[in-house]
């Protein structure tokens, strides 16, 4: 189905930008755009925006309206925007827009007459996490408002349909076919696909090939949304690999959505009575807890400020051609030390009375050595007394190492107490010092994508040590979901309706049982079940995705993964984002943007209000680029008429 959101005049364009995937991103797209078009020289005509995907465009397949109810963003609304503000470092006019919380406030009449949404509607503030489907609605009216306050000549016209390929034409330009057989002509392309669905992987194969022949039921990874719940049977054990968001999303699909309720006792600690339709899930991962809660105690004192150790010239100081450098033992370590940093300048600033030293002076000591190092230990342990107020990166990064845990009930309440005693943290305002060490590691992230997009890191810190292991921890610290869910998880804990196995989980097959079995570290005995969940997204992978698209120009060697010979199974761009084919070449019409772009950890969550964030960036200069336009026809010709 095509629309064109346009008063019905003759449309004589100047320029055509096709933008493949219609979420989130392509709002951003969409309003930088329209930001940035009072740029053209006098006299350009249209610029006509062609916005294709198969799901409504706004929220797009992720922020789709038809989602069980249940599952929540993990940011509070407050914390949520899909506008540009003043803060925002961006070249094109400001066109400012509510932030999630603000739209609740401005739309709850509407909000409360929709029954679906009426009751969260009713009491949703800032603090809130909405649902996946009252942030649809938010997207929903966010595109709505871009394109009715666009400047006049710009066109939107839309596409419920899947780009299947993009092949160069003579003009030059490029040719957009979707599946339903439309054939339309841009000058330039945006793809803004999100993320995607692989085939399976090798692992995959094998666990469905043993499910299907011993007649077991085995969940790969996927959209939580996406999955049929209703499949796992009631009562089983069901062994989930991942602590993730995932697996937060299982936790409620299997408990509160099958009736599950939960009530708090006289203590205020939540319990959960059980429906007896939940099986009983065995739940492991890697690193064995799950992650950080979204809030945290707020800081006292001013923000730390950041980067101060660890920004591009300092890396480059030290080592001039950092892709020489070992990740983790020379560039991990100054990370650290700003992560460290973060976390000293807060309790220094915002609890005095805990330390035993005078700021400079610890700072000054603090500059001069190296995180990991006898003198710094020897620094803390003389300026802060407390070891419960000592930064600790290796218990972040391994909680569960060196605890001594014995078995799986041993390992089943200790985690259940990290569980408690984390969510304890975010009112005890000792523990502000959290915010700052999250704060620490966005600032790090962001001088890695840096360093990442400039090509100053190896091929295999690019893809094993910076997209793969330190987006795992900062996801673990930054990303977690909200103190709500944690609070639930653990009542379900206490109810046996969940039980951690730990970390280092493995999982294997038994054939002779017909059974998958799971184990950890610390479990010290193997757990049989007849279902296995694989709570997790699909890997980024662009070798094995079933994206029509990225197949064909896969196919045709169009868009690569590899950096220096080492397969990302990311998308490979250059640093203005324009796709890199595998002869290396940049394509001069067709961009990519989104989490699986190499180097984009950080488009992998919605830009927060008043922090600059990158993706309001991001789209300022892509729009820049993407207005630099010659004129050329808008259609194939023979191509059926919008
Ligand atoms: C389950 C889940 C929950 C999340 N929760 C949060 C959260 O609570 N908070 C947060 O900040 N972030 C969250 N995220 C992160 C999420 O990546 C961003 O919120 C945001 O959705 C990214 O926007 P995007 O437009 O880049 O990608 P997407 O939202 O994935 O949108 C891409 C769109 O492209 C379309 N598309 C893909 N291929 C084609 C094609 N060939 N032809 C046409 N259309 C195509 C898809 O249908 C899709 O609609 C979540 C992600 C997932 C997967």
């Amino acid at each position: 189905m095509t629309e064109t959101l346009e008063p019905p005049t003759a449309v004589v364009a100047d320029s055509v930008i096709a933008i493949v995937g219609g979420g989130p991103r392509c709002l951003g797209v969409l309003d930088s755009l329209c930001a940035n078009v009072s740029e053209l020289p006098p006299g350009h005509a249209k610029v006509v925006v062609h916005i294709f995907d198969p799901f409504p465009i706004g929220g797009g397949r992720v922020w789709r309206r038809d989602q069980p109810s249940l599952l929540w963003m993990n940011v509070p609304a407050s914390g949520v925007t899909v506008f540009a503000d003043e803060t925002c470092h961006v070249a094109g006019r400001l066109r400012k827009g509510p932030t999630l919380a603000e739209w609740i406030d401005e739309h709850r009449a509407s909000l409360l007459a929709d029954p679906e949404l009426a009751e969260e509607a009713a009491t949703a503030s800032g603090e809130t996490f909405v649902s996946r489907g009252l942030q649809s609605e938010y997207l929903k009216w966010a595109f709505e408002h871009i394109v009715s306050t666009a400047p006049e000549h710009i066109v939107v016209v839309t596409h419920q349909d899947t780009v299947i390929d993009i092949v160069d034409v003579p003009g030059p330009a490029q040719l957009v076919r979707t599946e339903s057989m439309e054939a339309v002509r841009a000058d330039k392309v945006v793809l803004a696909q999100g993320h995607l669905d692989d085939e399976l992987g090798r692992r995959e194969e094998v666990l469905r090939d043993f499910a299907v022949a011993h007649d077991l039921l085995y969940m790969p990874p996927a959209y939580t949304a996406d999955c049929d719940a209703s499949q796992v049977p009631a009562g089983g054990s069901v062994i989930v690999s991942g602590l993730g968001l995932a697996f937060i999303d299982w936790m409620v699909l299997l408990g509160e959505s099958r009736g599950g309720t939960f009530t708090a006792d006289s203590n205020g600690r939540l319990r959960y009575h059980p429906s007896g339709k939940e099986p009983v899930l065995y739940a492991g991962s890697r690193r064995g807890v799950p992650y950080h809660p979204k809030l945290t105690s707020p800081l006292r004192a001013e923000r730390p400020p950041l980067p101060h150790f660890f920004d591009v010239p300092t890396v480059l100081e030290r080592y001039p051609d950092p892709r020489t450098a070992d990740f983790a033992t020379e560039l991990w370590p100054l990370a650290c030390k700003e992560i460290l940093y973060a976390h000293y300048h807060e309790l220094f600033h915002g609890h005095p009375e805990l330390v035993s030293m005078e700021w400079t002076a610890f700072l000054r000591e603090l500059t001069a050595v190296d995180h990991g190092s006898a003198e710094l230990t020897d620094l803390v342990e003389r300026a802060v007394p407390d070891p419960r107020d000592r930064f600790d990166m290796a218990a972040i990064q391994a909680p569960l190492s060196g605890t001594g845990l014995a078995g799986l009930d041993d390992t089943h309440r200790y985690v259940t107490d990290f569980v408690r005693a984390h969510l304890a943290r975010i009112d005890d305002p000792r523990c502000s010092v959290d915010s700052a060490v999250a704060l620490g590691f966005f600032s790090v992230y962001d001088i890695f994508g840096k360093l990442l997009r400039a090509r100053r890191l190896s091929a295999s810190s690019i893809v094993r040590d910076v997209d793969g292991w330190l987006h795992g921890l900062f996801s673990h610290v930054t990303s977690g979901p909200p103190p709500e869910r944690l609070a639930q998880l653990a009542a379900m804990a206490d109810a046996g309706v969940v039980v951690f196995l730990g970390g280092g989980l493995r999982v294997s097959v038994d054939a002779q049982a017909g059974v998958f079995r799971a184990t950890s570290d610390t479990a010290d005995q193997e757990i049989s079940a007849r279902c296995l969940i694989d709570a997790r997204l699909p890997p980024a992978d662009i070798t094995r995705t079933v994206d029509p698209l990225l197949r064909s120009l896969k196919a045709r060697d169009e868009v690569s993964d590899s950096i220096s010979g080492v397969s990302s199974g990311r998308i490979l761009v250059d640093s203005s984002g324009r796709l890199i084919g595998a002869d290396g070449q940049a394509h001069p019409a067709r961009w990519a943007v989104g989490p699986w772009v190499i180097g984009s950890g950080w488009a992998h969550a919605f830009p927060r209000p008043r922090q600059n964030a990158g993706f309001f960036r991001q789209n300022d200069m892509l729009a820049r680029d993407l207005l630099q336009l010659p004129l050329t026809d808008t259609r194939e010709p023979g191509s059926r008429r919008q």
